[in-house]
């Protein structure tokens, strides 16, 4: 077998996500024949870092030993059982380790098997809450400009990144839709903190004018990752937790992308002390190896769907695979290691190394932002470095330091004229010196 062979085979019978199939006329695929740590080696024995952690679920590296005897052992026992009625020790443990790790009074764990239904779950779970306690009149959501959070409908309705939306706009439920805090659009010399604040005042209007028909504000905490990678300062979430609270409102976090260390504490809420009242996790989850997620919320919103059946009060969202076994035990091996390794703190020197491989990049003619939040890092590439005004869309330049990556043994995949490393939490610095120089290379053909 070779890529060749492969890919002739893979575009006789795939359909892939978010790709325009006739690119691939002339845009060659990758056929990934095994992996190891931050590397993914093809069928031709080419090899590539994994700088984007394969859409952001990857954290503690591909083939990881560590969890793949614990799911060795896992299917010995258990591959899957209906949550409905049963259940089993590694959905119970790691519903049990999920509390303790998140912000204090997130006491109940609802599984799902991704991050669209993570979202879906908790969407669902607010307007049933309201409904459960005599509010009928609560039924929509409020949402970020910029923001994502999932491709399902409802998921794909609470955010705003018309590249993924607005061909469906007639199928979605309409949010009220609030302008991001994204720090990028700062005035010179103002602060992240000043700006996150100022954006607040829009936010605090709108909870004061719609409270009444709003049953919660969903947002992405600190990264707006699909948007982007734009970024914001914590203190927008303690607004946002403490104006909620006043107005009556549910606060979701979306900590999908966010979740399991990305940002530099293990949850991005923890950096501004809040608890929501719904968290959804999923990606690094499972250390990137099986879907899972899960919608964490408070004793007060399960209390309000807990009565006699004929009440009819119960959730009865279901998904087939709901808390499989060898994702949930995947997870646990993936806590193990975060809780034997001292990822966090190890992780700040990567993000450090990071940051210092890259500072100058800011003086490059064409890059109008280097921004950074823990192990996410993102270079914003303009066409004119002063006005900020950007490359045209349709010249897709992102691509051009894609496929330059690609020769040089880097997965990068730029959002738009966005380029960014996200990677594995187990990558070497020298491996890190490695992107910066790929991605500095790429961006000078890619201005060219
Ligand atoms: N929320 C956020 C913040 C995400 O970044 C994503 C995926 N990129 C999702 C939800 C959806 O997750 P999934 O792709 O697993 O459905």
């Amino acid at each position: 077998m070779n890529n060749a062979d492969l890919i002739q085979r893979d575009l006789a019978a795939i359909w892939h996500p978010c790709s325009q199939m006739k690119d691939h006329e002339w845009l060659p695929m990758t056929p990934i024949k095994r992996g190891e740590g931050v590397w993914l080696e093809d069928f031709d024995g080419n090899r590539y870092i994994d700088a984007i952690s394969s859409w952001w679920v990857n954290i503690f590296g591909h083939a990881n030993p560590r969890i793949n005897a614990a799911l060795r052992q896992q299917m010995e026992d258990l591959e899957h059982v209906i949550l409905s009625g049963f259940t089993h020790y590694s959905a119970i443990e790691l519903a049990e380790r999920l509390i303790k790790l998140t912000p204090e009074g997130l006491n109940r764990c609802f599984y799902a098997d991704n991050g669209s239904s993570a979202v879906e779950v908790a969407l669902k779970m607010s307007f049933h809450y309201w409904y459960n306690t005599g509010q009928n009149k609560k039924k929509r959501f409020i949402n970020l400009s910029n923001s994502y959070h999932g491709e399902t409908l409802g998921a794909l309705a609470m955010g705003d990144v018309a590249l993924y939306k607005e061909i469906y706009a007639e199928l979605l439920l309409e949010p009220i839709t609030v302008a991001s805090p994204d720090c990028f659009y700062r005035d010179e010399g103002e602060s992240e903190e000043a700006y996150s604040r100022r954006m607040f005042v829009q936010m605090e209007q709108t909870l004061e004018q719609h409270a009444d028909e709003v049953c919660a504000v969903i947002i992405e905490p600190l990264i707006q990752c699909a948007g982007n990678m734009r970024m914001y300062h914590p203190v927008y979430l303690e607004l946002l937790r403490e104006a909620c609270d006043r107005h009556n409102v549910h606060l979701i976090a979306d900590e999908v992308a966010v979740g399991f260390g990305r940002t530099g504490t293990l949850f991005a809420c923890e950096q501004a002390d809040i608890t929501p009242d719904f968290m959804c996790l999923s990606k690094g989850l499972t250390g990137g190896y099986l879907p899972l997620s899960v919608t964490m919320t408070t004793d007060k919103i399960y209390d309000a769907f807990y009565d006699d059946y004929n009440t009819l009060k119960a959730f009865l969202h279901s998904h087939s695979y709901t808390g499989n076994a060898l994702a949930c035990r995947a997870a646990l091996a993936t806590l193990d290691i975060f809780e034997q390794d001292n990822v966090i703190e190890s992780n700040r020197h990567l993000a450090r190394h990071m940051q210092q491989a890259t500072t100058h990049f800011a003086e490059h003619p064409n890059v109008a932002e280097v921004r950074q939040t823990g192990m996410v890092l993102a270079i914003e590439m303009v066409k004119d470095k002063k006005s900020r005004e950007p490359f045209p869309w349709q010249e897709r330049r992102g691509l051009t330091v894609y496929r330059h990556a690609l020769k040089h043994q880097a997965l990068l995949r730029p959002l738009g004229n966005v380029i960014y490393f996200m990677p594995p939490y187990v990558i070497s610095t020298d491996e890190i010196d490695h992107l910066a120089e790929v991605a500095w290379q790429g961006i000078q053909l890619a201005c060219e």
